[in-house]
């Protein structure tokens, strides 16, 4: 739970998950509030008195579920991805398997939240090497506090969404970074560009491009970028690259039939990183797994389609081509636009249409459009804050007397883009 969600959301988590009891190193308004409002205990684990530690083992079987993450789901109620124990444990044998070189010497940091999965390969790859955690201050700008814990604790393995190095780009002249071996990027596309710069800043460094869904324990394709040799690309996102040691990655059409390499299709994930299936959303389930026989064996195997828009080259190298929803990213977080309008519409009783756009230097800015809205964006913005996370509110608004329609009488989304402003 990220006590910094607004208090409704972190309810309906609570209430989903059946939590009984919160656990926190610091106790504020917020957090009272929501442990009296959803009855639960709370414990503040910093007045905990130490005791003994006892080392052994307790007995857990792997399908026991490790975490619960819940994503924006565009009905406007957050879905639960439960990650089971043997879920982790494929991802970390997967990532070992890299042979990527850590040991006891190296300096990760750890910019996430904990609600978001990155956060996951950022606490146990060093842990489990004896390597050492810097987390970055949430006090401030990021962006900046990235680049001096970076700099300051002589970082060996960084993990990063690449609108953090976009962020960044103003200032690539001046940083070096030497001493950074791996810069690890994931959440969202990776364009060549900002890996040329960044590989300019940290000249050092392997950049490596990994892709994943919170569905399939954080990332399970992987590309080596490599700055010797022209890389590849696909309209200047660098490729996906192929799947990790425990997973499978097909390309389907909408029947679920496999594709031929070069064929644009959904990127279909398989494997020991996927979850059981959303947490008591039977019909979400139904809707995003399905068997297949593969490679004509007898038995079946699950599926999950990502919604992700993909094409394997000839090498079986996957290149990614956006999405076939309207699920976007904003800074690295999942955002389904579907569930920021329910919210919008909720308030204002009119037709609201979220989009999401390219400021001109890489930046995403969440717009929102509004059809006959008589009252004032200011309160608009101010119940969002209420209801959604800092990220998924709109910072631009349009109001329209009417929305424009396309043929079929629907809300003419193409028509609504072009109103966008271009650049800030
Ligand atoms: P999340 O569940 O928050 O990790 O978001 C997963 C989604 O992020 C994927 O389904 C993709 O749409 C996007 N994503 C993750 N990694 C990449 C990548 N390397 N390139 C392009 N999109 C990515």
């Amino acid at each position: 739970i990220n006590s910094k969600n607004p208090i409704e959301r972190n309810r309906s988590v609570i209430e989903q998950s059946g939590i009984k009891t919160l656990l926190t190193g610091f106790v504020d308004d917020n957090i009272l509030k929501l442990a009296a409002e959803s009855n639960c205990k709370l414990i503040d684990t910093s007045k905990l008195i130490d005791s003994e530690i006892n080392l052994s083992l307790p007995n857990v079987s792997d399908d026991e579920i490790a975490y619960i993450l819940f994503t924006s789901g565009s009905t406007g109620i957050p879905k639960g991805v439960p990650i089971t124990r043997a879920n982790v444990d494929a991802l970390m044998d997967a990532f070992y398997d890299l042979g990527y070189e850590i040991d006891e010497n190296d300096r990760f940091m750890q910019m996430f939240e904990l609600t978001f999965d990155f956060s996951v390969i950022c606490y146990f790859a060093p842990l489990v090497k004896g390597a050492s955690i810097y987390t970055v201050s949430n006090e401030g700008i990021k962006y900046g506090n990235v680049y001096t814990t970076l700099e300051d604790h002589e970082i060996t393995f960084a993990c990063m969404v690449p609108s953090i190095i976009t962020y960044l780009k103003p200032y690539f002249e001046d940083i070096n970074l030497p001493k950074l071996k791996y810069s690890l990027f994931c959440g969202e596309a990776l364009y060549d560009d900002i890996a040329q710069g960044w590989q300019k800043c940290t000249p050092n460094s392997k950049i490596i491009n990994t892709y994943g869904p919170t569905e399939a324990t954080v990332f399970c394709t992987v590309y080596n970028w490599n700055p010797e040799i022209k890389n590849k690309t696909l309209n200047g996102v660098v490729c996906i690259g192929k799947s990790m040691k425990n997973m499978m990655s097909i390309v389907v059409d909408e029947k679920g039939v496999e594709l031929p390499s070069g064929e644009k299709g959904e990127l279909a994930l398989a494997g020991k990183q996927l979850t059981p299936g959303y947490w008591k959303n039977p019909e979400k389930n139904k809707e995003a797994f399905f068997k297949l026989n593969v490679n004509g064996t007898e038995t079946e195997t699950t599926f999950y389609r990502s919604g992700d828009l993909a094409l394997a080259d000839s090498d079986g190298d996957l290149m990614y081509l956006g999405r076939k929803d309207n699920q976007v990213k904003i800074q690295g977080f999942r955002v389904e636009l579907g569930e920021i309008e329910h919210h919008a519409r909720e308030f204002t009783k009119v037709s609201c249409v979220a989009m999401a756009y390219n400021n001109g230097s890489g930046i995403t800015i969440l717009h929102l459009f509004l059809e006959n809205y008589l009252g004032t964006t200011e309160a608009l913005q101010e119940n969002l804050k209420s209801k959604v996370p800092f990220y998924m509110v709109p910072t631009a608004y349009t109001l329209l007397t009417n929305f424009p329609l396309n043929t079929n009488g629907k809300i003419d989304r193409i028509e609504l883009q072009k109103l966008l402003p271009k650049e800030l």
